[in-house]
C-alpha cells in the first residue's frame, strides 16, 4: 500500500515524490516511457549530455527555486544566446541592439526605436490582435519577415495571424547590446545533466517504467491512497468534452566526427523552407571539449492522439475545453492534477518546480 501513486516521472512527479518521501510518505512512481525525467531527460552520448527532448536551459528569478535545484547538483554558468540563421545571414537573438545593428546599420537605441516606430506606423497597427500584429508592433516588419514569420509558422503549423499574441511576448526585446535570451537573474545547466537531479529526487522511491496508467488503471488505482496525475487531463476524463490539441516535434540526433559543428548551442533556422526550426549542438551547453559532437535537428509536426504532446495550443477553442476538464478535476478530491499536461499550459521548469512545491505545501500543511 502506497500513500501516493505518481503518474509521470517528469519534473513535477519527481519533485512531489522527493518531498513526500522527505515527509515519510511512501510513493510509487510510474511512467509509460522507458526512462525517468520526462522531457528534461538527458542521455550521455560520446561523453556529451544530450537533451533528448530539445534544449533545456534552466532560468529563474526566484532565489528559493534556484537554491532548491542547486541543492541537488551544481549548475554551470551557461547563458543562452541563440543565433538566427536566415538563408545564411546570421543575427543575434533575442531581438537586441546587435540584431538591429546588423539588420539596419543603426548604432544608437534611439535610431533603432525610430526604425521600429516607422515600420509599425506603416503597417497601421494600433491594437495588436494576433501574433503577427503583436510581433510587428514590437520589432517592426523587417524582423517579423526575416526572424519571426517563417519560424513561427513552421513551429505552430498555422498562420501567424491565427496565433495568440502571448506566444511572442515570451521573447525579450532590448535596446541594449545584450544577447542573453532570458531576463532572469539565475541561469545555467546542471553539471552532469538534468538526469543527475531527477535521479537524486527519486532515490529510494519505487519506480515502474513502461507502465501506461490507462492500460492498468483498475489494478494501479487501489495501490495508493491518493494519485498525483501528470498526464493529459482530457485522457483522464475519457475525452468526454473532446480532444485537447497539441503541436508535436520530431528530434533527429546525429553524432559527427568533428569537434565543433556550429559554434553555438542553439541555432534557429528562421526561413520557412528549412523543415526544422533549430539545430542544437549539445556539447556547448557544458563547454565540452570532446573529440566528437552530437547535434539534434528539431522538426515541428502535426499532432494526433498517440503522438508525444509537446506544446499545448492555447487558443480559445482549446482553452475553453480545458476549463471544462479543470472543473471536473477540481471535483476529484483524491487526485492532484499537476504539471504541463494535466494543466494544459506551457510551463518552464522553474514554474513546474514552483507549482509542485505549492501542491506539496497544500497537501502537507494539514500534517
Ligand atoms: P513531463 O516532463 O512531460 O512529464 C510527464 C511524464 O508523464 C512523462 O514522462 C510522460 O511519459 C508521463 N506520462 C504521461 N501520461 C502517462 C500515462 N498515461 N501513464 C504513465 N506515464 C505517463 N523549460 C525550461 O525551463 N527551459 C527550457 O529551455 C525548456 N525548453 C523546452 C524545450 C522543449 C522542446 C520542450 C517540449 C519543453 C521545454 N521546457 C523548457 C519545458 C520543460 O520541459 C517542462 O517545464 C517540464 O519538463 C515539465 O515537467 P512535467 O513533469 O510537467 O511534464
Ligand atoms: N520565435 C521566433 N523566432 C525565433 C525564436 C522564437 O519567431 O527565432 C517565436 C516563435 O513563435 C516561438 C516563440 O517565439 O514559438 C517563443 O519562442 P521560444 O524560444 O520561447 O520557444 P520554445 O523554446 O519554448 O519553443
Amino acid at each position: 500500500m502506497y500513500d501516493y501513486l505518481i503518474v509521470g516521472a517528469g519534473l513535477y512527479g519527481s519533485v512531489f515524490a522527493y518531498e513526500a518521501k522527505k515527509r515519510g510518505k511512501k510513493c510509487l512512481v510510474i511512467d509509460k516511457r522507458d526512462h525517468i525525467g520526462g522531457n528534461v531527460y538527458t542521455e550521455e552520448i560520446e561523453g556529451i549530455n544530450v537533451h533528448k527532448y530539445g534544449a533545456h536551459i534552466f532560468h529563474t528569478n526566484n532565489k528559493k527555486i534556484w537554491e532548491y535545484v542547486n541543492s541537488f547538483v551544481e549548475f554551470n554558468r551557461y547563458t543562452n544566446s541563440p543565433i538566427a540563421n536566415y538563408k545564411g545571414e546570421i543575427y543575434n537573438l533575442p531581438f537586441n541592439m546587435n540584431t538591429f545593428n546588423k539588420l539596419w546599420g543603426v548604432v544608437s537605441p534611439e535610431e533603432a526605436q525610430q526604425k521600429i516606430e516607422e515600420q509599425k506606423k506603416a503597417a497601421g497597427i494600433t491594437e495588436p490582435n494576433n501574433l503577427e500584429e503583436q510581433a510587428i508592433s514590437l520589432v517592426g516588419t523587417d524582423i517579423y519577415e526575416k526572424l519571426i514569420k517563417g519560424y513561427t509558422e513552421k513551429q505552430w503549423g498555422r498562420s501567424a495571424r491565427d496565433l495568440p499574441s502571448f506566444i511572442i511576448k515570451r521573447l525579450p526585446v532590448r535596446f541594449t547590446y545584450d544577447n542573453n535570451y532570458f531576463n532572469d537573474r539565475y541561469q545555467g545547466i546542471p553539471i552532469g545533466g538534468y538526469q543527475a537531479i531527477i535521479e537524486k529526487m527519486l532515490e529510494g522511491v519505487d519506480i515502474q517504467l513502461n507502465v501506461d496508467f490507462f492500460q492498468r488503471r483498475d489494478e494501479l488505482t487501489p495501490l495508493a491512497k491518493k494519485i498525483v496525475y501528470t498526464g493529459m487531463v482530457d485522457q483522464y476524463f475519457d475525452y468526454q468534452y473532446g480532444v485537447l490539441e497539441y503541436r508535436s516535434l520530431e528530434f533527429e540526433t546525429t553524432v559527427l566526427d568533428t569537434t565543433n559543428y556550429q559554434g553555438n548551442a542553439v541555432v534557429n533556422y528562421t526561413d520557412r523552407e528549412t523543415p526544422y526550426t533549430r539545430i542544437i549542438e549539445h556539447k556547448h551547453f557544458e563547454f565540452g571539449t570532446q573529440d566528437k559532437t552530437v547535434v539534434t535537428r528539431e522538426y515541428p509536426t502535426e499532432w494526433k492522439t498517440g503522438d508525444e504532446p509537446y506544446y499545448p495550443i492555447n487558443d480559445d477553442k482549446n482553452n475553453n475545453m480545458y476549463y471544462k476538464y479543470k472543473a471536473l478535476a477540481d471535483y476529484e478530491t483524491n487526485v492532484i492534477f499537476g504539471g504541463r499536461l494535466a494543466t494544459y499550459k506551457y510551463y518552464d521548469m522553474h514554474q513546474i518546480i514552483g507549482a509542485a512545491l505549492e501542491a506539496v505545501n497544500k497537501e502537507f500543511s494539514k500534517d
